[in-house]
């Protein structure tokens, strides 16, 4: 975005090795963040993204760790910290999806998503909220999805950890406003990265008619979204939620 200037601020992407994360972490070293590029499983495509991220002048850093996992949550935002200094930008965007009906839903793979898409997102707020109370300012993004807002039949897990999403973005928005900290949550609709690539093509034709601008979205689309809730233009943003998703459920 032009004139978004973040030079000085200091970002962590958690899941930042493929998909949206890899692009929001890009876009924001280019627009000048110190970022930390967290992954959990792929360290090969993390590490890519660290490299041209540092190539084309920008600066990044690896962390790796299951967010998920308190202590290793708490350690990623220890490392990220000890090797820039402070903290600035959360973006909470780790997520997966395991699609089934309810019925069938196993019990394991409802924890699992919860886990991931929601446990995580508490504990890297939690664990960074104390140096941005501390240094009197902050912003947090997490990834929630239009999924969270409407339902999606067979996806209870993944729907239940997004709107949960939408609850912790709203109460911790209230908590920290009077420290200059503003929590927002961004609800995509279907953006091309491997989770919409996987829905068989019938389908994704039947998803498209039901997209007023007649497009899945970009992960750039989502990116531009970060950049902007990022910068000091959006300090009087805060428990907000907002859709990109071409007009999908406006
Ligand atoms: P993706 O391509 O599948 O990438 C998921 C990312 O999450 C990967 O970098 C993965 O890293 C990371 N991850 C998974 N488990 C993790 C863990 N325990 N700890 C740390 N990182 C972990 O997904 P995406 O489509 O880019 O989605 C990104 C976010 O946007 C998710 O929260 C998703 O729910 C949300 N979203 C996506 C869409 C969409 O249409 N694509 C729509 C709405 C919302 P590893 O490979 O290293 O495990």
């Amino acid at each position: 975005m032009p004139g978004i200037d973040l030079s000085g601020k200091v970002a962590l992407v958690t899941g930042a090795s493929r998909g949206i994360g890899s692009v929001v972490a890009t876009r924001l070293a280019q627009a000048g963040a110190k970022v930390g590029v967290n992954f959990h499983a792929s360290s090969e495509l993390a590490t890519a993204v660290v490299d041209k991220i540092n190539k084309a002048g920008g600066v990044a850093f690896l962390v790796g760790g299951d967010v998920s996992q308190e202590d290793k949550a708490e350690a990623v935002i220890k490392q990220l910290v000890e090797h820039f200094g402070n903290i600035d930008i959360l973006v909470n965007n780790a997520g997966i999806n395991i699609d089934q009906l309810l019925i069938r839903m196993k019990t394991e793979d409802f924890d699992s998503v919860m886990n991931i898409n929601l446990r995580a997102a508490f504990l890297c707020t939690r664990f960074a909220m104390t140096h941005m109370i501390r240094q009197r300012s902050g912003r947090v993004i997490n990834m929630s999805s239009v999924v969270g807002l409407s339902g999606n039949p067979g996806q209870a897990n993944y729907a239940a950890a997004k709107a949960g999403l939408v609850g912790l973005t709203k109460a911790v928005a209230r908590e920290v406003a009077s420290r200059n900290v503003t929590v927002n949550a961004l609800a995509p609709g279907y953006i091309v990265t491997s989770m919409v690539e996987e829905i068989p093509e019938d389908k994704q034709d039947q998803i498209l008619a039901r997209i007023p601008m007649g497009r899945f979205g970009t992960p750039e689309d989502v990116a531009e979204a970060v950049v902007f809730l990022s910068s000091d233009g959006a300090s009087y943003i805060t428990g907000q939620v907002l859709t990109i998703d071409g007009g999908m459920i406006a």
